[in-house]
């Protein structure tokens, strides 16, 4: 007997595997593609065949996923029915109303791919980063503008200036071009984005590249006069791509990861990667390289063209050192504040003390003015911890600092020293007032909870570390004497500067 949970489950599973099914099915029908007559009606009807499978493959897992996540894939869906029914429509009237001269009815759906996936891809990329990625935007814009150089001199600049087709035509043929760079700009933000990278994100990326890819290798080879559907060989192979393209989508769609493809993830964005950064090198040097080959073949015609591009990628990279150059000083400023700071409490740590104590020292010397250092020890708190748990002593730390914090003046430094010992800076005081300040903040000490201290009054000239071991040793006489109190140091052997700070305070 099969219940609805049952069911439920079986059908999660096969819906969990259909692009599976789809793959193999549409992988036999591309190996089936090299197999098929060579007659324009057959080869058509394939390729309307695996792309119309395409967008059924990108409905169905579009289907399957929250309303919120659809849109994007009925962007991919529009984009490849159109370009699918392109095919159609050109053979139709190729064959039957035997109209060969360019631009057709075909052409309009051809193009639709470009600006619907471009679509596709930015309503996926708003969803997969929360905050808008400049720096992915800059890469894409070096890419588009790089390769956008090579498309002028070769696609869009020949075809503008051709004297012998139509305005509509002329427009038709750059359009192309344009199309490929702009899914180049969306490949380049999606690729450098931050989120989640399962199989359908690379699926995507694969399938955005293939189309691109095809679309070159086409431009590439009718620059060098190959006679593309003249030869079966690179005619087939030619279509493979674009049928792998429209596959690929279907895939992805119905890839279980595609639930996730949305998703912001970790949240940084990927490293910039050597092949990455070779790529933006290379898409850089473009412009330049063209202008040296026109030179130095006497062909000079775009040079306007590759000076305004080569000043807008001088700009992109500027501005993407900019970026970079106020990442690390970001970081650097985050990295400083924590490596200063002590975790738990928020204080200043040793390093930061050890750091800043010498400056406070010079000052001192500079104005004339005294200066207390105090170290402060929590008594008994090995007890604490073992009474209350080790989280209540954290707590005890902190609530303890807050309030020595409030006790304390605004010049006054407290730092945290190590474990439940501390120390402060008192400047300006003289040993009554400093013993007068730390006895007013033993009583603050929450929970009932008490400290020794014991304090120095500079002497003019020790060290820090002079002074700072006369007063830890003088909190140590605090612990012998009973603790929960504060003593001032022993004066030095020989003092240098007499300042009279030996009683005991207590
Ligand atoms: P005394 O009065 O002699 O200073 O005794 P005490 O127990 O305070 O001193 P002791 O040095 O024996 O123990 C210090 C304890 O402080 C031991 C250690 O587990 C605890 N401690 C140090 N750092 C932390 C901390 O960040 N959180 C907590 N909860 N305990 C800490
Ligand atoms: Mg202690
Ligand atoms: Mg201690």
């Amino acid at each position: 007997m099969l219940n609805g949970s049952t069911i439920a489950v079986r059908g999660e599973n096969m819906s969990r595997h259909r692009w599976k099914l789809y793959g193999a099915v549409t992988s036999a029908a591309l190996l089936a593609y090299q197999l098929i007559p060579e007659s324009a009606w057959w080869k058509a009807a394939w390729q309307v065949a695996v792309g119309y499978g395409a967008v059924a493959a990108v409905l169905v897992g579009a289907h399957r996923l929250a309303p919120g996540q659809r849109a994007p894939w009925w962007c991919f869906a529009a984009g490849l029915f159109g370009n699918v029914s392109g095919i159609a429509v050109a053979i139709y009237s190729a064959e039957v109303l035997h109209v060969d001269e360019s631009p057709t009815v075909a052409d309009p759906l051809f193009l639709t791919l470009y600006p619907a996936c471009a679509l596709g891809v930015a309503l996926l990329l708003k969803r997969r980063e929360p905050r808008r990625n400049w720096a992915a935007m800059v890469d894409a814009g070096t890419f588009a503008v790089g390769l956008g150089v090579l498309a002028w001199v070769y696609v869009i600049a020949p075809a503008a200036h051709s004297p012998d087709t139509t305005l509509l035509a002329r427009m038709v043929s750059i359009a192309y071009p344009v199309g490929d760079l702009l899914l180049l700009a969306m490949l380049t933000r999606l690729l450098r984005s931050g989120g989640t990278r399962g199989s359908a994100f690379w699926w995507i990326a694969a399938s955005c590249g293939a189309f691109f890819v095809g679309d070159t290798a086409w431009v590439v080879l009718n620059n060098l006069g190959v006679d593309i559907n003249g030869l079966q060989v690179v005619n087939r192979g030619m279509d493979m791509i674009f049928l792998t393209a429209y596959s690929l989508f279907g895939v992805a769609a119905l890839h279980p990861s595609a639930r996730e493809l949305d998703q912001a993830g970790a949240g940084a964005a990927p490293r910039l990667s050597l092949p990455m950064l070779a790529s933006l090198a290379a898409a850089t040097l473009i412009a330049p390289v063209l202008l040296g080959m026109q030179l130095v073949t006497n062909t000079l015609a775009d040079g306007l063209a590759i000076v305004l591009a080569s000043a807008v990628l001088f700009l992109l990279v500027v501005t993407r050192m900019a970026q970079l150059v106020r990442e690390v000083e970001r970081q650097a400023a985050k990295v400083q504040t924590l490596s200063r700071q002590d975790e738990l409490t928020g204080l200043p740590n040793r390093r930061a003390w050890n750091d800043d104590i010498p400056r406070a020292l010079k000052q001192a010397q500079a104005s004339g003015a005294p200066v207390v250092v105090a170290m402060i020890d929590l008594d008994h708190f090995k007890k604490f911890n073992d009474t209350f748990g080790h989280p209540a002593g954290d707590r005890l730390l902190v609530e303890a600092c807050s309030a020595w914090r409030g006790s304390l003046r605004a010049v006054d430094t407290l730092a945290r020293f190590g474990g439940e010992e501390f120390i402060a800076l008192l400047p300006g005081v003289t040993a009554g007032e400093a013993a007068t300040i730390l006895r007013r903040t033993l009583e603050v000490t929450p929970l009932g909870q008490t400290f020794s201290a014991g304090f120095a009054c500079w002497d003019g000239t020790e060290t820090a570390g002079e002074l700072i071991a006369r007063a830890d040793a003088a909190l140590y006489r605090a612990k012998e004497a009973g603790r929960n109190r504060v003593v001032a140091a022993e004066p030095i052997a020989e003092p240098r500067v007499p300042r009279g700070d030996g009683a005991l305070v207590g």
